[in-house]
This record gives C-alpha cells, sequence and structure tokens, in this order.
C-alpha cells in the first residue's frame, strides 16, 4: 500500500485538527476516532497553538491521570504534519512527531517559522530511506555484476588453459613429424637459383654457424645477425620461403603454436624469434651452391657492389656500437643524441667507402671521442650529451682532413667488449674472397679491394 493510500484510509476513519487555526494551518494533527477521550484531549493540547514561538500548554503541565508525559502519547496517538516544511524529494509535508522534533525543521519562533510551504533541505525519513534502498540495491547489482565478471574470468582463464594443455599435447605430438619431414627435404633438396648479397651474406653466416650443431635463434642475437635485427627477421623470413634454411630440431617446443585451418588444427611455427637454424640442404650440395654463387657475383661488377654495400652497412652498425660504448664505457656519457645519428651514420659509411678500413675507422672514432672529452673538460658549460655530440662534429672534420691530407691512419683492434653480431665476419671474408675474384674492371671501379682483410 503507497504512502498517499495509507493517508487517505487514516483519514477517512480520523479526525483532523488544524493549527493555529483552519484558515492559515501550520500544523495539521490526525487522530483515529476510535482513540479514548482524554487522549485526544491530551494531544490537541499538546499540538495547540496560536502563532509559532509560543505553545499554548507548557509540556509539563499536560500529562494523563496515569502520569504518562503528552509528548509520549502525541506520539502514539496522533499523526502530525507540518503544513508548511516540504520534503525536496516527495514535496509531500514532513511530519513530526514530536515539538523537539519540529524544531528541529524549523525555526520556532515568530517571524521565522515557514508561513508557506518552504521546501527544506533535508528529504524526510521515508526518502531517505529509500534513497539508502536505492544505494544498497545499486551496491548489490555492482557487487553481483563484479561476482559474475570474476566467475566468467575464471572460466575463461580454465577454458584458456585447458585449451593451452590440448595445444601443447598436439604440438608435442607433432613436432617430432615436422622435424623428420625436415630431415627428409634436407637430404633430398638441391639448392638452385641466384638470391640477393643480404640473403646470400646471411647464409653464408648460417652455413658457418652451423658447422657443428644449428645457427643460433634472434631472440639470442642481441643485436641480430648484421647489427640491425628487424631488417634481419625479413632476410631470414626470405631464405627460409625459398628454403635455403629450415627450422633445426633443437629449436625450442615454444615456438610452435596451434592454428585452425577449415576447422582443422595444424600445427604452426609461431614465433620465428625463437627458431634455431640449419641450412635448407646437405652440407656438401650448400657449400657447392654457396662456391657458385660467388662465382656469379664475382663476375658481376654490379652484385659486388651490393655485398659490399652490405658489408659496410654493417661496419657502419658495428663502429656506432663502438662510439655509443666507448662514451658510455670510459667516460660514462650518453649515447649520441638521435638527431646525429643520420650524420654519424654517412660519415662512416663514406669513410669505408672511400677504402678505409673497418680498423681506420674505428681508430679515427677513438681520436675523435678522445677530443670531444678533453673539449668538454676544458670549456665551462657544455653538458656530457654535447660532449657526445662533439664526437661526431670532430669525426666529420678528421676524415675530411685525413682524405685532404692523404696522412696515414693506424688500424686499431675491435675492443673485447664489443659484441660483433655472427655475420660480421664471414661477410667480409666473402667480399674479399669476391674481390679477389672479381675481373680488374672492377678493381679500378673503386672497390676497396686491397684494403679489406
Ligand atoms: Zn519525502
Amino acid at each position: 500500500m503507497g504512502k498517499r493510500q495509507r493517508k487517505r484510509n487514516r483519514e477517512r476513519r480520523s479526525e483532523i485538527i488544524l493549527f493555529p487555526d483552519r484558515h492559515n494551518p501550520l500544523l495539521q494533527i490526525t487522530i483515529a476516532t476510535s482513540t479514548p477521550a482524554e487522549m485526544r484531549q491530551l494531544c490537541t493540547s499538546y499540538w495547540s497553538f496560536e502563532q509559532p514561538g509560543k505553545w499554548t500548554y507548557p509540556a509539563r503541565s499536560l500529562r494523563l491521570p496515569s502520569g504518562q508525559a503528552a509528548n509520549l502519547v502525541a506520539a502514539r496517538y496522533c499523526q502530525t504534519l507540518a503544513l508548511t516544511l516540504l520534503c525536496p524529494v516527495c514535496k509531500d509535508p514532513f511530519s513530526v512527531s514530536s515539538r523537539q522534533e519540529l524544531v528541529t525543521k524549523a525555526p520556532w519562533c515568530p517571524d521565522r517559522y515557514p508561513r508557506t510551504p518552504e521546501v527544506l533541505r533535508n528529504p524526510c525519513p521515508e526518502c531517505q530511506q529509500s534513497v539508502r534502498d536505492a544505494r544498497l540495491q545499486e551496491q548489490q547489482a555492482r557487487q553481483e555484476a563484479e561476482e559474475a565478471r570474476r566467475a566468467q574470468d575464471a572460466r575463461r582463464a580454465e577454458e584458456a588453459a585447458e585449451h593451452a594443455r590440448r595445444d601443447e599435447a598436439l604440438i608435442r605430438s607433432k613436432v617430432p613429424g615436422i622435424f623428420a619431414e625436415f630431415d627428409q627435404y634436407v637430404s633430398r633438396s638441391v639448392p638452385k637459383g641466384s638470391m640477393p648479397a643480404a640473403e646470400f651474406l646471411l647464409l653464408t653466416a648460417i652455413f658457418e654457424a652451423c658447422s657443428v650443431g644449428s645457427a643460433p635463434a634472434m631472440a639470442e642475437l642481441p643485436l641480430g645477425w648484421t647489427g640491425a635485427p628487424e631488417a634481419d627477421k625479413g632476410v631470414l623470413l626470405a631464405l627460409l620461403n625459398a628454403t635455403a634454411i629450415l627450422p633445426a630440431s633443437d629449436t625450442p617446443i615454444e615456438s610452435f603454436r596451434v592454428d585452425n585451418v577449415d576447422g582443422q588444427p595444424i600445427v604452426v611455427l609461431g614465433q620465428p624469434d625463437l627458431i634455431r637454424w640449419r641450412v635448407g640442404s646437405t652440407r656438401d650440395r650448400v657449400r657447392a651452391y654457396l662456391h657458385d654463387l660467388e662465382t656469379t657475383y664475382a663476375a658481376d661488377p654490379e652484385l659486388v657492389n651490393d655485398v659490399a654495400h652490405e658489408v659496410r652497412t654493417m661496419d657502419t652498425l658495428l663502429l656506432m656500437e663502438y662510439i655509443d660504448g666507448t662514451l658510455a664505457i670510459r667516460y660514462d656519457y650518453p649515447p649520441v643524441p638521435e638527431h646525429r645519428l643520420y650524420e654519424l651514420a654517412s660519415v662512416l659509411g663514406q669513410a669505408l667507402a672511400h677504402g678505409y678500413t673497418y680498423g681506420q675507422v674505428l681508430a679515427m672514432c677513438w681520436g675523435a671521442i678522445a677530443s670531444a672529452v678533453a673539449w668538454r673538460v676544458r670549456t665551462p658549460g657544455v653538458t656530457d650529451s654535447q660532449g657526445s655530440s662533439a664526437a661526431v662534429t670532430n669525426l666529420v672534420s678528421r676524415v675530411d682532413r685525413v682524405r685532404m691530407n692523404r696522412s696515414s691512419v693506424p688500424e686499431y683492434a675491435t675492443p673485447t667488449w664489443l659484441d660483433v653480431p655472427p655475420a660480421v665476419k664471414p661477410a667480409r671474408q666473402a667480399l674479399t674472397r669476391l674481390s679477389v675474384r672479381a675481373t680488374p674492371v672492377q678493381s679500378s671501379a673503386g672497390l676497396p679491394v686491397d684494403t679489406l682483410e
């Protein structure tokens, strides 16, 4: 039964009295007609007043003959509405049970008690309760949703774990067969055709790396095969697509995953960086193939140039590692600033292209760093980062000066702390072999034949 309905039912069997009078009522009291006369009388006296601020009878003078206090009787036998005090939510008049309660709602004095309906700041107890109920419901709903979500997450995690267990079992059962197929392929395959310089050099490096066991996975090589890991990944993929290389049998099981193809689960290589490598044919055939490739390359100046360019790129990247490493290890300086890296790579590439060996350019880098550090130490206000940047400036002028003066440059050895990517040495050796076998036309074309190791 709603609030209004209850009120109507109550009024039907009740007497309603308005105070101070029925023309300008401020309080309305409702007393059930079944209430004994002395109680009705006491309630009426209790709430009676002529104007706010003064009750007709002082509370302590009002008692039942039994001694019961009037406020208790009034609270029990009548409902009192403060007609001009409205709830901000339901807009109904406030219900009060005693004089004390009334004066907590509005100032009980003639000039301040509201004579016309006024909305109070706080909601009535019923509205407060419904706000609390709504909040409670909301909280419960949130809790339930949260629990449902957690249960769903747990279910999903369980499903995923079950899925992973099934996949792993499938992978473990299929992988030996996959490697057996590779073995069969390797024993039958005869490599043919040419390939770009980058692939040729990486295949050469992998061939040498797996003279014992298998060649390392990308994940094991912090600088990749050549110093440019991202580019290496593309070259490895091209070699794999050409079946020039294949996954070695000690490739970890984690690099495989299960794919669904037309609803059928099949085991595929899912983590290329974890794959260890072998060559895609027998070692004898690959050796012969690489020899034939070198013959093809040696006969074509453009191809030799391509190889020389690849080797210069590897040397350039290695020299950049050397410069940053020396700045950090010897001097505790930051690396060369990003905005100077392009310039640095250009000057290194040019020096190498002009015929200076890797060891000679290394010596020039060492000198450029040493004088940049000396400048930084004797110049006030220069930061370490500016010192690192000055090494590039020095190197540019040093390379220019050495070329102009045709001065002799010593050759420095690679320091032991510098990690040399595994393709660098075999690539330099391959270039040397090609340069020796190349026709004189290429030598006079400016290739740094006599300066290579
Ligand atoms: Zn209300």
